[in-house]
């Protein structure tokens, strides 16, 4: 079934309340609904239907939504780009998927146009005036189209991911990938999605979390969502304030900007119901500094790109600090070591820094489920590697090193590809993080291996001071010394203004691996 039909049912039932809540303007349900039958047409105009890429590469706007479910009750797949990308990337995303047309702001036209002779793109649609083709407001046809016929497994969306390895490849969604993890993602959060909230959309709708957790979660159960097309925690914070939005989603790194706004502009961010964070580990000080100043838990959950993407949460009432939380329904999760075999449960996590060898506790996470994807688009070899068939299930690799408790919690310890090797011993950067994350000098904190002769590899730490902080990098070098085993300590610290992060808050250590 198209995934879009969620949709049709809340307008059917809505009418009259707002589907969307931009910059103050409201679009009621029955004419977003309008919107999104009028854009299908405009695409069946030009004769772009069942199957055809479109290419949305805008920041989080109202005409990203109705492009979105217009697309799709075409009968198309949406190709999501970040409106961050240019030339280099655009030739490979609009090459590799075969884009037909691009929905875009008139300032990123000079991109498309750069790399469109070597693409099968055929319209390009502007929102606001400036190049392009069409614009928007013109695109949308005057009468609006039905939903097309797609079934569960056609695919509806192909995000690109870089994955564990090389260079970005398109993950094939299905209508049920996606509609299923949509309404599963609501499952943490009491009695689901109601009509009356409202949810913040400050994550970014070319990002599945975003996608599906904010926008598609929030459609489908009738609610309003809320488009913020940049992230500025004192104007997130103001809407959360003045509009009383009852839920959000959001990155560690934004609740940490959250979390130190000045401490004389006070928010009252109490109409919060359920707030959640994903997309990269949320470390335990930024957990505890968040909810300390705004009296809201903060709940944990975890997902990825191929798999739509939740796959584990905290539900409210039952959350575990620390813990990505248990696997939703229907999804099954596993730690496997390199020969595929289970590595059995601890009693109870976390389990404290120094009580056990990591190494022993942990392997790699696998899921299973209706969320994951079927594969990466015309990817024989990496789809080989990413998925292990074994007691009936396809079980897709995670990448992510992690361990299980006895209660069914999971714990992510870091990425496989982020382990540092450092004179023969692993060392993740995540725990060396979580501590330095306590120092009161330490505003935000990244930790990578660099090149080292000796030891194969040296642990470095980058740090962004908070504004008034006195400590040297060699204080905060001693600090870990005396905290953790000495081969895990930074032997490098190094202070820098801000972190290389991507909009969806990972800190983008390759740039950090290659400064020196
Ligand atoms: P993406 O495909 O961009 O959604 O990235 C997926 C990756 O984000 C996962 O493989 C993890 O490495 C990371 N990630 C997402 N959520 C969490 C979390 N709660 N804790 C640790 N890592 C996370």
């Amino acid at each position: 079934m198209n995934l879009v039909h969620h949709v049709a049912d809340a307008a059917a039932e809505r009418g009259e309340a707002p589907a969307l809540v931009y910059d103050g303007q409201e679009t009621s349900y029955e004419a977003f609904w309008t919107r999104t039958g009028r854009f299908a047409a405009g695409l069946a105009e030009r004769e772009i239907g069942a199957g055809d890429r479109v290419a949305i590469y805008l920041p989080n706007l109202p005409q990203f939504v109705t492009a979105f479910h217009g697309t799709l009750r075409a009968g198309g797949v949406v190709v999501p780009m970040n409106p961050q990308y240019k030339r280099r990337e655009l030739r490979h995303l609009l090459g590799d998927s075969g884009a037909k047309a691009v929905v875009t702001l008139p300032d990123l036209v000079q991109h498309v146009d750069a790399v469109r002779e070597e693409t099968d793109v055929e319209a390009v649609v502007t929102v606001g005036e400036g190049d392009g083709d069409v614009r928007f407001e013109a695109f949308l046809a005057d009468e609006t189209r039905p939903i097309a016929d797609r079934a569960d497994e056609d695919v509806a969306v192909q995000p690109y991911t870089s994955g564990t390895t090389g260079t970005p490849k398109g993950v094939l969604l299905t209508h049920h990938n996606l509609a299923w993890d949509a309404n599963a993602s609501t499952n943490p959060i009491p009695d689901g999605i109601r009509p009356t909230d409202r949810h913040l959309g400050v994550l970014p709708l070319f990002h599945i979390y975003g996608m599906t957790v904010t926008m598609n979660a929030t459609l489908f159960d009738g609610g309003s969502y809320y488009p913020l097309p940049a992230w500025d925690a004192e104007a997130a914070a103001s809407l959360i304030e003045e509009a009383e939005l009852t839920l959000v989603h959001a990155v560690p790194a934004m609740y940490n900007d959250l979390a130190g706004l000045p401490e004389d502009t006070k928010f009252d961010l109490s109409s919060i119901r359920f707030a959640n964070s994903g997309g990269s580990g949320l470390p335990e000080e930024v957990r505890r500094a968040f909810e300390e100043r705004f009296d809201v838990e903060l709940h944990e959950g975890y997902g990825l790109t191929e798999t739509s993407p939740v796959t584990h949460a905290n539900h409210a009432g039952e959350r575990r600090p620390g813990s990505i939380g248990r696997p939703l329904d229907g999804v099954s999760a596993r730690i496997v070591d390199d020969a595929f075999d289970e590595r059995p449960p601890v009693e109870r996590g976390p389990v404290e820094e120094g009580s056990v060898d990591l190494d022993e506790i942990t392997g790699e996470l696998v899921v299973a489920g209706p969320n994951v994807m079927t594969g990466y688009y015309e990817r024989p070899e990496a789809n080989a590697e990413a998925f292990t068939e074994a007691d009936g299930k396809r079980w897709f690799h995670t990448g992510d090193i992690s361990y299980a408790d006895e209660d069914g919690f999971f714990f992510v310890v870091d990425r496989k590809k982020h382990m540092i090797n450092t004179a023969g011993y692993n060392v993740y950067p995540r725990e060396v993080e979580e501590l330095l994350f306590e120092h009161p000098a330490v505003a935000d904190a990244a930790v990578v291996g660099i090149p080292d002769e000796r030891r194969n590899e040296t642990v470095k730490a980058f740090i962004v001071p908070e504004p008034d902080a006195d400590a040297t990098p060699e204080d905060v070098r001693e600090y870990c010394l005396e905290r953790l085993a000495a081969y895990k300590h930074p032997r490098e610290v190094e202070f820098v203004e801000e972190l290389p992060r991507t909009t969806t808050g990972k800190v983008q250590k390759f740039h950090l691996e290659s400064r020196d």
